[in-house]
């Protein structure tokens, strides 16, 4: 009864904001098995997002228990005389309001399992295909939930990304990178079959042979064509242990060489090559000795000031490898003879041992550490780009010896992938080059007097980078993507755009999903 009142208040408001002419009793009658809210609470949740800078709260939020309940409400806003938008959101770790919507319900995906205020039925848990290597999971499942239900099985996903309280829903809609991406390509390269409700409220199972076109449309379609409730995620036996080495350099060039070897050696055998390749900059001393790198001894602090630096800037390398208990003994020569051939300071090798899902959940524990100091929920004016590898020396003394100043704000990652793994028949756009890097500039702003640190100038200073970039000729991409106008939407995609038209007009004629993306202007 209490979830009927609430449910008829949620319609009530719905109507009165956007004029709807729908019957109530006919919302009523959809009758979906989670629950449709209009709590403060759930609404506040909903107009948030990590970036924490941009706001926009929804009419009312669904925490969905199946498929059935999101195709029901996409359906009932596709059919509806006046319409209203509907958004998916997983974890509400985008940084521009992607996930959010306005005159609209957003679909909270993550987290209704757990609630315990599902009225009848929650999304189906995570099941594993052994014999046949793959997980069947609910679009809202977070990364690590996918891990802790497949580790049961001594089997894991190939693919990653850094922090893993992220939902495959999000990740899927962007590509979902980290340092494994050079050798399995991104997690969008790692995924057989999808459960998709189109912007028509359909409910369709896509793969490479079954509806191929929207299969392809939705791998980091950006939420536009549907929204995911299941993907299948491709799985190989998981690792136990995880040899964890950092090495510094002085001289880019040879830090990029070294980088772009390791990655040629993606078509080797296992024994032969790392398993995981990723890098990060440091422009100032603060940094080194800072979150992500916690792993630097603290007793033996490292000094940029003795190492050389050129121009203030130090390049660290990072590299795992992965092994089982039992072939432990050869761990050591194989790292060993794949170190050898790089060209690091040699008295900068600083190795680490650890559990293989201690490894893969490293950044929980930095964010952990940062909420006890209230220092997550601060704005985060984050930028990446892909940078194509015959222009990021340029980007290298441009950006980072250039208009970084030596100061920075949080994590620079730098690390390069090889383009042979990603689909092009997927939505995601890269740059036309073999291989281009990410540059991933993780910032976080504060209030605390620091000009350097304001959001101000970190805003300003994004915006620099990317006039840099344009004045250079450097053809960037941008991941995780922001624009506000469908020219800045058309340049992003270039060739692909066409098709990305082509494809939103036959999944979600009306715009109605994921508007937060700001592509498409609902059309009514
Ligand atoms: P949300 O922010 O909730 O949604 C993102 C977009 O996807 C929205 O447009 C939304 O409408 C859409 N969407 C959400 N769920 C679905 C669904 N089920 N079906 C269709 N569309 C959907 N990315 C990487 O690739 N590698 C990293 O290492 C990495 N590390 C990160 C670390 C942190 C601390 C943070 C905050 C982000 C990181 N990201 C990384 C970025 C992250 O992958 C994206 O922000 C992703 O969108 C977040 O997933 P989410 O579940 O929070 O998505």
């Amino acid at each position: 009864m209490a979830t009927k009142l609430l449910l008829t208040f949620a319609i009530c408001r719905l109507i009165v904001t956007v004029g709807l002419t729908l019957d109530p009793a006919e919302l009523l009658r959809l009758g979906v098995d989670g629950q449709l809210s209009v709590d403060p609470s759930d609404v506040e949740t909903a107009s948030l997002d990590f970036g924490l800078l941009i706001r926009t709260e929804p009419l009312a939020v669904l925490h969905p228990a199946s498929a059935r309940d999101v195709a029901k409400l996409v359906k009932a806003a596709y059919g509806s005389n006046h319409g209203f938008t509907v958004s998916a959101r997983g974890h509400g770790h985008s940084i521009n309001g992607q996930a959010q919507t306005t005159n609209g319900v957003v679909i909270q995906m993550s987290g209704s399992r757990g609630s315990g205020r599902m009225a009848s039925g929650k999304p189906p848990q995570p099941r594993v295909w052994a014999r046949e290597s793959y997980v069947d999971v609910w679009g809202g499942e977070l990364w690590i939930d996918v891990l802790r239900s497949t580790l049961g099985y001594g089997l894991a996903p190939k693919s990653w990304t850094d922090y893993l309280y992220l939902s495959v829903g999000g990740t899927l809609s962007n590509a979902g990178i980290s340092g494994q991406a050079f050798n399995h390509g991104p997690q969008i390269s790692n995924v057989y079959e999808l459960d998709v409700v189109t912007g028509k409220g359909e409910l369709l199972t896509c793969s490479e042979e079954q509806n191929p076109e929207l299969f392809q449309a939705v791998l980091g379609g950006l939420g536009q064509f549907g929204i995911i409730t299941r993907a299948r995620i491709s799985l190989e036996p998981a690792p136990q242990r995880v040899r964890w080495i950092r090495v510094l350099y002085s001289n880019f060039s040879a830090f990029t060489t070294d980088q772009e070897y390791l990655i040629s050696l993606q078509g080797k055998p296992t024994s032969q090559k790392f398993d995981y390749i990723e890098g990060f900059v440091i422009v100032d001393e603060g940094l080194i000795n800072n979150w992500r790198s916690s792993f630097f001894s603290p007793r033996n602090p490292v000094k940029i000031s003795s190492l050389g630096a050129n121009g203030g800037v130090l390049y660290c390398l990072e590299i795992t490898k992965n092994y089982h208990e039992s072939t432990a003994d050869t761990i050591d020569q194989e790292v060993e003879s794949l170190l050898k051939k790089l060209n690091f300071i040699p008295t900068s090798v600083f190795t680490t041992d650890l559990l293989y899902v201690d490894f893969l959940d490293r950044v929980h524990k930095a964010e952990l550490k940062l909420r006890s100091k209230g220092l997550w929920e601060v704005p985060h004016p984050w930028l990446n780009l892909f940078v194509p590898k015959s222009k990021i020396a340029d980007f290298d003394k441009g950006v980072f010896k250039g208009i970084l100043g030596n100061k920075t704000s949080g994590p620079i990652l730098i690390y390069p992938m090889n383009k042979n793994k990603w689909d092009p028949r997927s939505s995601v756009v890269t740059p036309d080059e073999d291989v281009f890097y990410l540059v991933a500039l993780l910032r976080s702003a504060l209030d605390n007097g620091e000009e350097t640190r304001s959001l101000e100038c970190l805003t300003d200073q994004n915006r620099r980078i990317l006039r840099f970039c344009d004045d250079a000729g450097i053809k960037v991409k941008q991941y995780l993507p922001h624009y506000t106008t469908q020219e800045e939407w058309m340049d992003h995609f270039g060739d692909k755009w066409d098709r990305f038209h082509q494809m939103k007009m036959e999944f979600d004629p009306r715009h109605i999903l994921a508007t937060g993306q700001q592509i498409f202007r609902p059309s009514f």
